[in-house]
């Protein structure tokens, strides 16, 4: 049956319960003793594109939100060039915690939380995946079977690819994180082209 609005609400609400009591995770103590939150995710429960990121940095886990820092600003800008906003949108992360000092997530981190990350997209059924950074273009690649799965993200970014979802087939589009653009003025030419792209792909124009 068709989930509703609030089903999926209240689904959601179960998941970042979940998070919030993931005593099992590495990264658990580290929250706790820092006074940070979990990020779970962000925006609309029936979006058809869904944003996924790394991992939060320290002005995330101080607000429980995704992409509020730095990044945050630069994937805002990338939003708004193409003319959507976070209400269109879902944005959420592979690793639902901090990683001290912003180091990258470890393979054990990326196992523990990729559930909670599967059970979110199963519940917004997204048409579009869109992953931001290496970590998550891996992870989405390879979990929905893409033959393109293990190659390099400097020759898939901006690339509409097919992946194959338990509720039909999707659409993958690889993207730089946005960090990158904070210190790299190519890479942000680049993101707003794969931004671009994205738009036509969305749009299927
Ligand atoms: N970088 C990420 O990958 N995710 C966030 O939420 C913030 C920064």
């Amino acid at each position: 049956m068709e989930k509703t609005g609030d089903d999926r609400k209240e689904a959601m609400e179960q998941i970042a319960a979940e998070i919030k009591n993931l005593t099992a995770s590495p990264l658990y103590e580290y929250r706790v003793q820092k006074g940070y939150f979990p990020v779970t995710g962000e925006g609309a429960l029936d979006a058809k594109l869904m944003f996924v990121g790394e991992a939060p940095g320290e002005r995330e886990a101080k607000t429980g939100r995704p992409f509020v820092g730095a990044s945050g600003k630069v994937l805002d800008e990338l939003l708004g060039g193409i003319g959507l906003n976070r209400s269109d949108i879902y944005i959420t992360n592979i690793v639902k915690d901090r990683p001290p000092e912003n180091r990258d997530p470890t393979v054990e981190e990326i196992k523990l939380y990729a559930p909670f990350l599967m059970r979110q997209i199963q519940l917004l059924q997204p048409q579009v995946i869109a992953t931001l950074g290496r970590f998550s273009m891996d992870f989405i690649l390879a979990q929905f079977r893409s033959p393109e799965a293990g190659k390099k993200i400097s020759i898939l970014h901006g690339k509409p690819l097919k992946g194959q979802a338990s509720y039909g087939e999707i659409d993958i589009v690889p993207l730089f994180h946005p960090a990158v653009a904070l210190y790299n003025l190519d890479r942000r030419k680049t993101l707003d082209e794969d931004f671009q792209a994205l738009k036509r792909h969305v749009q299927g124009g």
